[in-house]
């Protein structure tokens, strides 16, 4: 394993374990609403038609957005023009504040890597649980790369996104700390309900939709979206890194 790869492991590992649903005894447990719930038989239920928008390159695209790190970020195109309306809108509410991206696009490998820290971060935490019960908590918060519908980042529709003010330092959100994740936590302090909210009005101004598990991933296009908007059908299935575009057409 290259350095590189090691601390992308690390960083996710870290993450990942800050995450876990840990009072989870059973499947039941893990969607305490499950209407809201968006398991993978829900998901398989919404059609994808593939509307073929090529990925492209988010610091052409969306000149006025910021970035986590100096790697490659790729989103489809549609979903990139509605990355600046969004910046936009919160432009307008905030002059100064930026919508950080923290991920974009993933390849199907660093989608794999992702879900495989994360079921051995729960089995490490629950090894009682069963095989299903580990994969199911794990694909909570990083969609399985083996499912029937593409995971939201290999789409190329879904952004993991904050806002960070005029010295781009992020903008409080909340603790950090299992259970604060979900866009609504009713434990959440009324700074981070207000900051959480300035960011909700600027992404659905340009169409995404937020998965209520985690307040800092969007998406727009893929199946989630098609679930929660109940849009007709999905218009991104997975996408490939290979006919990425540097310029927007
Ligand atoms: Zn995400």
């Amino acid at each position: 394993m290259t350095k590189e790869k090691e601390q992308l492991s690390h960083h996710a590992q870290k993450r990942t374990f800050r995450l876990l649903p840990l009072r989870a005894r059973c499947a039941e447990d893990l969607y305490p609403d499950p209407h809201n719930a968006e398991t993978l038989a829900r998901l398989d239920s919404v059609s994808i038609q593939e509307c073929g928008e090529p990925l492209v390159d988010l610091r052409v695209a969306c000149p006025d957005i910021v970035f986590a790190s100096d790697e490659l970020y790729l989103l489809r195109a549609g979903a990139a023009q509605r990355l600046t309306l969004a910046q936009e809108r919160l432009n307008a509410a905030t002059p100064g504040c930026r919508i950080r991206v923290g991920d974009a696009f993933r390849s199907s490998e660093k989608q794999a890597r992702f879900y495989r820290i994360a079921c051995m971060a729960v089995r490490v935490l629950r090894p009682y649980w069963s095989r299903s019960l580990i994969r199911e908590a794990a694909a909570r918060f990083v969609a399985s790369p083996f499912a029937n519908t593409p995971a939201p980042h290999l789409t190329g529709g879904a952004v993991d996104v904050r806002i960070v003010n005029a010295e781009r330092n992020p903008i409080w959100m909340g603790p950090r700390h299992v259970g604060f994740q979900r866009f609504d936590c009713p434990e959440l302090d009324a700074g981070a309900r207000s900051n959480r909210d300035l960011l909700r009005i600027a992404m659905e101004s340009g169409g995404f939709s937020n998965y209520p598990e985690e307040w800092w991933h969007w998406s727009y296009g893929d199946s989630g979206w098609a679930l929660r908007t109940g849009a007709e059908c999905a218009i991104y299935g997975a996408a490939s890194q290979g006919a990425h575009q540097t310029n927007l057409p």
